[in-house]
């Protein structure tokens, strides 16, 4: 059994720089657990710019803002475990976690939760139809175009007009592919202004308003839906050969569910709650990092 002060779970951008902050204010024995092979979280596979403003004065792409991360984490003797899955969380102040293959436990005094989020999926939409290949969430369009190098398609149909939704749009455009439409339900696209302008303006990607899909077509691979305007009721048929949901992101508090509120137990980043800026998630978790160790 391994024993620490406080127990870090998950290496992004808040789980780094709580960490990190952690071990300024004193604190020396802290494990950073993550079961990723590199640290960051979702920033390694965010290629675009947009990340650091407010903390360095420039933008910086999501791997560089990953970098000085892993640097200031460098600077520290922080115990930093990769590829390392926490699987529990137990009252007693316990934590099983699966290392390289092998189970092992932590016992700990402090526990800061940085688990990032998770992408809502086509099964929590009110969509008919099959399921067939072709349908992939927005960030796991983002890793499989960016980190792994995959064509997903050549005409694509993107359902959410939020940061991540314009942003994934921009990146197939510049892939070569048809990006046939961005489908909002409101009457406004939902991101950032600046991500507006950047993706769906700068790549002159149509966005249809008060849209959305209401049937999936296809076996084997999708080769179409069904949209239907909100306002009019009217309903139209695509063909696509690529669908991506890009309609939110929940916090991933799994690791705790049951445990209720122990006095041990802090959540930073976007388990906390969805921070569409690094920069705010950074400072939240440092002041909430803080608040944590003087109790
Ligand atoms: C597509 C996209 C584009 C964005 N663009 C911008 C932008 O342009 N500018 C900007 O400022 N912000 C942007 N953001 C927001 C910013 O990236 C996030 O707010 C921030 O990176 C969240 O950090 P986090 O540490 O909370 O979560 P994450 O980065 O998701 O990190 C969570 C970590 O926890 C680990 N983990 C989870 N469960 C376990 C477990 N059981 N055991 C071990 N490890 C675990 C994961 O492997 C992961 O490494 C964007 C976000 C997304 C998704």
């Amino acid at each position: 059994m391994i024993h620490c002060e406080l127990l870090v779970v998950g290496a992004g951008a808040a789980g780094i720089s709580a960490a990190v902050s952690a071990w300024k204010a004193g604190c020396h024995s802290i494990l950073l657990a993550d079961r990723a092979v590199q640290p960051g979280g979702i920033l390694p596979q965010c290629l675009h710019e947009g990340f650091g403003i407010a903390t360095f004065g420039k933008e910086l792409t999501g791997p560089e803002y990953a970098a000085k991360l892993s640097e200031s984490l460098q600077r520290t003797d922080i115990l930093y475990y990769p590829e390392t899955e926490v699987l529990s969380i137990a009252h007693e102040k316990t934590a099983v976690i699966s290392r390289r293959g092998a189970l092992d436990q932590v016992g700990f005094e402090k526990l800061l939760l940085a688990t990032g989020s998770r992408e809502k999926t086509i099964g929590a939409l009110p969509i008919a139809g099959t399921r067939p290949a072709g349908i992939f969430t927005a960030g796991q369009a983002q890793e499989r175009i960016n980190l792994l190098h995959q064509d997903l398609g050549q005409n694509i149909l993107i359902l959410g007009s939020g940061d991540l939704g314009m942003i994934i749009a921009r990146r197939f455009t510049l892939e070569g592919k048809h990006v046939i439409a961005v489908l909002e339900q409101n009457a406004h696209y939902s991101g950032m202004a600046r991500n507006y302008h950047r993706c769906i303006e700068a790549c002159r990607i149509p966005i249809r308003f008060r849209t959305t899909v209401t049937e999936v077509h296809g076996t084997g691979r999708i080769c179409g839906v069904t949209i239907r305007n909100l306002e009019t009721g009217e309903r139209e048929q695509i063909p696509c050969d690529t669908l991506i949901i890009a309609v939110g992101l929940i916090p991933e508090r799994e690791l705790v569910r049951g445990l209720g509120d122990p006095d041990w137990l802090y959540s930073v980043g976007n388990c906390r709650q969805i921070y569409d800026i690094v920069d705010s998630a950074v400072a939240e978790a440092e002041q909430i990092t803080r608040k944590a160790l003087s109790l």
